[in-house]
């Protein structure tokens, strides 16, 4: 045991002294091939609309310092501190006691170490609490009230994460529940019209100019969840994987399907052999459905970089968000996901 955390300790500094060189050489590099020919790209799993608002940030940021892993906290931060944004961090929908639960992982390429923060309240920027469990700990996970206190010691501020948008959408979907409690609509019945259950979460993958492998997966998770109910996001290999040979994959969507396929860790071990991005993703989403015998009411969407830079993005079914977006020395795209639907 004690090896293992000198060993994770000298890795620590290690790093360390790697990144004061990756930014100190970043500058010059980051905005071009490197010498080893391979070409930076931050990938979202969003399209246009906030894959530019995550990725132009991020894109500045590893461009400023050439660390990949602040560029995809950067980005993942942007939506994190968004209150407009109701399925990540602050603004996320709550529980269904009307309490904000956040979860959140990060992976790191060149060591392949990791940290995750699951059912996290008060803090608005769950990754970069994971990003102290992976580089600050020992440990690769931490919930509830005790990631809240890890969190609070390195100087998170608690903060009240239920925006008002939120709280009236809690209060809708509570009140319309059933007609077997004492909650009760306006009498005109007359809430926002929006979807009862939206679903959301963020995936930011990026590959730095010496082909090292970065990603955060960052959501609220399911609207009106039971408390204490986990997702996919924070579980390393579900919601999140990735592998410095290989590249990175994200998921979305209903999380409790995620994780008994262990998509993310499935496609990036497609990827490995030999499928492309798009032919691992959709591979993913085709477990889903054969595990659920074909019948399949809710989605679930794949997004995936590899070494060679190539994305792929596929979804069970179309609906809520259809893109997802990357940035290279060439700019933004966005790309459309491929739907694999449910025969
Ligand atoms: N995957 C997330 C979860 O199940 C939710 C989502 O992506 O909408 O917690």
């Amino acid at each position: 045991m004690k090896s293992k955390i000198i060993s994770r300790r000298t890795f620590v500094k290690t790093g360390a002294a790697s990144t004061v060189f990756t930014m100190a050489a970043g500058k010059a590099m980051a905005a071009a091939k490197s010498s080893k020919g391979k070409t930076p790209i931050i990938v979202c799993s969003r399209g246009e609309n906030w894959g530019r608002k995550v990725l132009e940030p991020a894109w500045q940021k590893w461009s400023d310092s050439g660390n990949m892993l602040d560029a995809v906290e950067r980005g993942a931060n942007i939506v994190e501190l968004d209150p407009t944004d109701s399925s990540v961090g602050y603004g996320g929908l709550p529980n269904e006691e009307g309490v904000v639960e956040l979860d959140a992982s990060i992976m790191s390429g060149p060591t392949q170490n990791c940290g995750s923060v699951a059912a996290i309240r008060g803090i608005k920027t769950p990754c970069s609490v994971a990003r102290l469990v992976m580089e600050r700990t020992d440990h690769m996970m931490l919930v509830g009230e005790g990631a809240k206190r890890f969190a609070l010691a390195h100087g998170f501020k608690e903060e009240n994460l239920l925006t008002e948008k939120s709280r009236i959408r809690w209060l809708e979907w509570k009140e319309n529940l059933s007609d077997k409690d004492d909650w009760f609509p306006p009498a005109d019945g007359d809430y926002s019209g929006e979807e009862h259950r939206p679903t959301g979460t963020i995936n930011v993958l990026g590959i730095d100019s010496n082909g090292d492998v970065f990603g955060i997966t960052t959501t609220s998770g399911l609207a009106f969840k039971i408390p204490g109910r986990v997702g996919d996001s924070p579980i390393i290999g579900a919601g999140l994987y990735l592998d410095n040979e290989v590249g990175a994959a994200g998921a979305t969507g209903r999380g409790e399907e995620v994780i008994r396929t262990c998509g993310s860790f499935l496609v990036v071990e497609m990827m490995r052999q030999g499928m492309s991005p798009q032919e691992a993703c959709v591979y993913a989403c085709k477990r889903i459905i054969q595990v659920n015998k074909g019948k399949v009411n809710f989605n679930d969407k794949f997004v995936a970089v590899n070494k060679k830079g190539q994305v792929g993005c596929a979804q069970l079914r179309s609906g809520g968000e259809t893109h997802c977006s990357y940035i290279t020395v060439d700019g933004f795209k966005a790309l459309k996901a491929e739907f694999v639907n449910a025969k």
